[in-house]
């Protein structure tokens, strides 16, 4: 049996009417923390992060060569823990 690697959760599939999130350009040249991140097992993955005091999730979509990275708007750090909460329980994407 094959041993389990999935140590993070996976992002269940979108629910009906979940939050629809606005995914920019990632921003370049700041420090950012990643706090929390899905499973890299799926081709998507999400992470929470923070630069300057603020939050944002970051979107890296894993493909051959170059991934594609999107990342949302800033929020406070205690928003961008409930936006969190949302994407990994499918109320958000
Ligand atoms: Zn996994």
């Amino acid at each position: 049996m094959p041993l389990n690697r999935c140590l993070s959760p996976h992002v269940p599939l979108a629910q009906a009417g979940h939050e629809r999130l606005t995914w920019l350009e990632p921003r370049t040249g700041e420090r950012v923390r990643v706090k929390a991140w899905t499973c890299d097992c799926r081709a998507t993955v999400y992470g929470l992060c923070t630069a300057g005091g603020q939050g944002f999730i970051r979107r890296t979509l894993q493909r051959e060569g170059s991934p594609e990275v999107h990342e949302t708007h800033r929020w406070t750090i205690p928003q961008t823990y409930e936006m969190w909460a949302a994407v990994l329980s499918g109320m958000a994407r």
